[in-house]
């Protein structure tokens, strides 16, 4: 495999220069801020720093930047308050879900840039290998951290990862998990799995004021580490991960905090305006486009939440409908895998929905795909494979088109446990910001009903909201987004 050259640091944004004075208004350091604890859950019994510890260890997984950062603001509070240094580590994993060679030199470009950020902030940045139960646990004990502070990520793996990690740490050092993803942590918006939009958002908005504030600065950590940190070899850090390496990278997607703030500001300056109006045409280019910097962690949405409401006065409907795809619908995903284990399986959709595909499973198909044809975009339908065309292209589906998309692999396979399946997997293999509570309970929204309602009832879907070819031609040019995405009709006998 040839691997990339290493990351060249994209050229900051405006916005760079105009957020670090901003955080520096707010407070000098975190230790002088009034820092909201409910942000925090701890997960041991042990509840105090280590005394003579070495220092404060934050394990990022789902964050992957340094400022706007609650968890790693948190880490840092710790490691001030009791004089020591602090640590970042991030896992390689050998493998995670269905992500490629795409999603890895995305991730690892970024995490490089991370890890020379750190340095200029005397922050020391450790690059793991391998299952972190193993791998954090051995650089805690070797290193004698006193605290270990993590990301959230209510997904089955990394959920799992953090419950090993607890179960083997030993007792006297504290692990706190920090929602540094979600603007209103994911356990103080609900206690349970919310019904919809109309039940989480009451419960989100009231608590804005409380949780979307500004950000404090990380500072230069004012403590030395007591030990040499490895070398990280970027260039060969991909070398042992078994993933497929057919998927590679996009090129209008470049990793990174200052990529990422580049993207915010043109969106700021090119699309908002039209967001309210134009974001459901695939045709227009209206969209934030963030998902793939927003997954990663790359950016804070409590951070680009904050930017693009400064535009309220001027584009009001765009701004608000932005903050309700941004917040309340991305909120609810992670409220939905945090509180439903079977968050990307048939049995974890509504009871009205399981009972109406029952009644229609044996409904005749008027086509049948297999996985590979799908895959390979030959369907006899020329926008879905200009969908799925662009999707292997540019990592990503309009975000209206998605929902056509999977509506349409529910009608053409076997079962509804086969589309949903598939149709996570082709997600999450391609897309630049799948693996993603959003991807999951987008797949799940289109396939079996979760946050929707039942609509009338028909053949195959049952109950399930219906969408088809002549109704996304009336919302927009369809022609031309097949042209785009060369979307040849393939002729199959039904
Ligand atoms: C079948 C299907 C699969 C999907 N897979 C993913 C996925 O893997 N990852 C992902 O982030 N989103 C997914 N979505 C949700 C949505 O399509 C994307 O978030 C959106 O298209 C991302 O583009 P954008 O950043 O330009 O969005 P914008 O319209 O600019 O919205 C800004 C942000 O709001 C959030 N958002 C927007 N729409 C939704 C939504 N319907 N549900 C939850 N959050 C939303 C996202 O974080 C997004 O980045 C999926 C939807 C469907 C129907």
């Amino acid at each position: 495999m040839s691997e990339e050259p290493p990351a060249k640091k994209s050229k900051p944004s405006k916005l760079f220069d105009r957020l670090i004075t901003r955080r520096n208004n707010v407070a000098d350091s975190i230790t002088d801020f009034d820092f909201n604890k409910k942000r925090v859950r701890v997960l041991s019994t042990a509840t105090e720093v280590v005394k003579n510890c070495n220092g404060v260890l934050y394990w990022m997984f789902r964050d992957g930047r340094i400022q706007d950062n609650w968890a790693f603001l948190f880490a840092q509070k710790l490691a001030l308050k009791n004089r020591v240094s602090l640590h970042v580590c991030y896992c390689i994993l050998p493998k995670f879900l269905d992500a490629t060679l795409r999603h890895y030199k995305f991730l690892v470009e970024s995490l490089e840039e991370v890890a020379n950020d750190c340095k200029d902030l005397n922050i020391n940045f450790h690059l793991l290998y391998g299952v972190p139960n193993s791998v954090v646990l051995n650089l805690i004990k070797k290193r004698n951290m006193g605290a270990l502070v993590v990301d959230f990520f209510p997904l089955r793996t990394p959920m799992g990862w953090v419950d090993d990690l607890k179960k083997n740490l030993p007792s006297n050092i504290p692990i706190c998990q920090v929602d540094a993803h979600n603007i209103v942590p994911c356990w103080v918006t609900s206690t349970k799995q919310e019904y919809a939009a109309r039940t989480i958002r009451g419960k989100i908005n009231g608590k804005l004021n409380e949780y979307l504030t500004e950000f404090p600065p990380i500072i230069k950590h004012p403590y030395d580490s007591n030990f040499k940190i490895d070398k990280i070899d970027w260039k060969n850090c991909l070398k042992d991960v078994k993933i497929n390496r057919s998927v590679d990278k996009v090129e209008w997607c470049k990793p990174g905090y200052r990529a990422a703030l580049n993207h915010l500001e043109s969106f700021i300056n090119e699309r908002l305006k039209n967001y309210n109006e134009k974001r459901n045409d695939p045709c227009e280019d209206a969209c934030s486009g963030l998902s793939p910097w927003f997954h990663f962690g790359m950016i804070s949405v409590q951070r680009v939440v904050l930017e693009v409401k400064e535009y309220r006065k001027k584009y009001k409907e765009s701004v608000e409908s932005f903050m309700e795809e941004a917040i309340i619908r991305r909120e609810l995903s992670d409220n939905f895998c945090f509180y439903n284990e079977n968050y990307d399986k048939l049995i974890g959709g509504p009871s009205w929905a399981i009972e109406s595909l029952n009644l229609h499973r044996k409904d005749k198909r008027e086509y049948i795909y297999t996985l590979k044809e799908f895959e390979e975009s030959q369907t006899h339908d020329d926008l879905w494979n200009a969908a799925q065309n662009q999707l292997k292209q540019i990592g990503k589906i309009h975000g209206f088109l998605r929902m056509y998309w999977a509506k349409k692999i529910l009608e053409w396979t076997k079962t509804p446990e086969e589309a949903l399946e598939w149709s996570i997997y082709f997600n999450d293999k391609y897309s630049m910001d799948g693996r993603d509570p959003n991807g999951y309970v987008g797949c799940m929204w289109s396939v079996c009903g979760v946050h929707d309602q039942g609509w009338k009832e028909r053949q195959v879907f049952g109950k399930i909201r219906y969408m088809n070819y002549k109704g996304c031609e009336r919302k927009f040019d369809v022609k031309e987004f097949v042209m785009r995405y060369n979307g040849k009709v393939v002729i199959k006998k039904k």
